[in-house]
């Protein structure tokens, strides 16, 4: 089955791998010059299924819990160290409310803390811990994918839009995030803010969520001393550059959670619009001859694995259907 893929972020990289690894020959095609050009470059990466339950349905929790199994066994760097959840000592009180809206996590003291994250020592007496969490480094897992479509055969063509080729494929497979807006006008975007510091002076080992009232943050560390601060969640589908009010508000959450982040070098500030549908949660849909796969929201790298292999499932029904 010669199949084309369009759009190279993370649903169009494991829709491709899922058809490559199904025996498809797969020709992905990326708008942008090289990986990057969506909102998956810019996501934190949280493989957090519990902790997305607080506001996302029991299917999202469900279809999520095989995310970290399917990213440990193809990518390097998944952190399965679990994610730590803390408030402010006036608002005590978002704990209880986030523990009453998820599961798999157990009550942590000042002391659980301590002993998870030693920097965290003495800041707060109550927090969550949800062990069966985890998380990855988008930029690295984009790349590992990419470099797994090659070895695999795959063509990647960058630079070029996915439409000119389309006609040439006997599935196309579209995964173009928010940019299929025109082609699936139920889709809605939803902007994203994040920031991406550097400091020695303090150590995570895992994701930190931060539930401020109002400015609710997670931060997610990275290699060499480096953390990705997100992220806002505005109904709105501007890419524009990130506002001042974010930024002051992002880096005062991430200055609460920590002082030693009022020190930090500032390396990036960008933003993005995350795909969703109304009801939030993804979509695998063949509608007028092609396969759309989209709609992740804010649940691309824990989602994408799962829509990914219905998506060629389906691409592969459909190829034998038109054979
Ligand atoms: C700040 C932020 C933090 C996030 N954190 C997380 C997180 O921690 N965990 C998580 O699971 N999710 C997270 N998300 C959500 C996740 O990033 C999105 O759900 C996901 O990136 C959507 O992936 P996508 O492949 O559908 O779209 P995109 O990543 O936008 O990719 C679409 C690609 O298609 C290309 N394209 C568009 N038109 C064409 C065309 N005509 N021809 C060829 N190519 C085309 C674009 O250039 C782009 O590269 C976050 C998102 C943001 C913005």
């Amino acid at each position: 089955m010669k199949s084309l893929v369009i759009g190279a972020g993370v649903a169009g990289l494991v829709s491709a791998l899922a058809l490559a690894e199904r025996g498809a020959k797969v020709t992905l095609v990326e708008r942008a010059e090289e990986l990057g050009g969506g909102a998956s470059w810019l996501a934190g990466g949280m493989l957090a299924p519990f902790c997305e339950g607080e506001s996302a349905p029991a299917s999202v929790v469900a279809m999520g819990m095989g995310a970290i199994d399917w990213w440990d066994a193809r990518v390097p760097g998944v952190v399965r160290e679990g994610t730590l959840v803390v408030a402010p000592p006036r608002d005590l009180a978002e704990i209880d409310r986030f523990a009453a809206r998820t599961k798999g996590h157990e009550p942590a003291d000042e002391a659980r803390v301590a002993a998870l994250e030693p920097d965290l020592a003495g800041r707060f007496r109550k927090a969550l811990f949800f062990a069966g969490e985890g998380h990855l480094d988008p930029r690295v897992a984009m790349r590992a994918l990419a470099a797994q479509l090659h070895e695999r055969g795959a063509e990647m063509l960058f630079g070029e839009d996915g439409e000119r080729l389309a006609g040439q494929a006997s599935v196309v497979v579209d995964c173009r995030g928010f940019a299929a807006r025109p082609l699936l006008p139920d889709l809605r975007g939803v902007r994203g803010e994040m920031i991406r510091v550097r400091t020695r002076e303090v150590a995570l080992t895992r994701t930190v969520r931060f539930l401020h009232p109002r400015i609710p943050l997670y931060i997610v560390p990275r290699a060499d001393g480096e953390f990705m601060i997100g992220a806002t969640m505005i109904e709105s589908a501007d890419k524009g550059a990130v506002s001042a009010r974010s930024a002051i508000e992002m880096l005062s959450a991430a200055y609460a959670l920590h002082p030693a982040f009022g020190e930090a070098e500032v390396l990036e500030m960008s933003a993005d619009v995350r795909p969703a549908y109304p009801d939030n949660e993804p979509r695998v849909e063949d509608r007028d001859g092609r396969i759309f796969v989209n709609g992740f929201y804010r649940h691309g790298f824990l989602l994408a694995p799962a829509f990914a292999d219905r998506a060629a499932a389906l691409a592969f029904e459909r190829a034998g259907a038109f054979a």
